[in-house]
């Protein structure tokens, strides 16, 4: 099954942004904060429509939104 056209959407957001409205919160957001400057979350997302899975992540080394799972 393909993504949604939201997702589609997402996952060229290089730059953060919110989630689109679809997308729900799966979990706990992880924190890494012994990593320089400052450290990082992520926060897994699925989205309600097309099942695609997300994580947002606020490492300036990746991008913010990667999608990890299209079924
Ligand atoms: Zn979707």
């Amino acid at each position: 099954m393909a993504i949604c056209k939201l997702c589609e959407a997402q996952a060229k957001r290089k730059n953060g942004g919110k989630p689109h409205d679809d997308l729900t919160e799966m979990g706990t957001p992880r924190v890494f904060s012994g990593v320089p400057p400052r450290g990082f979350t992520e926060q897994d997302y699925q989205c309600l429509v097309c099942q695609a899975k997300f994580t947002q992540s606020t490492n300036r080394n990746d991008l913010a939104w990667t999608l990890w799972e299209a079924s």
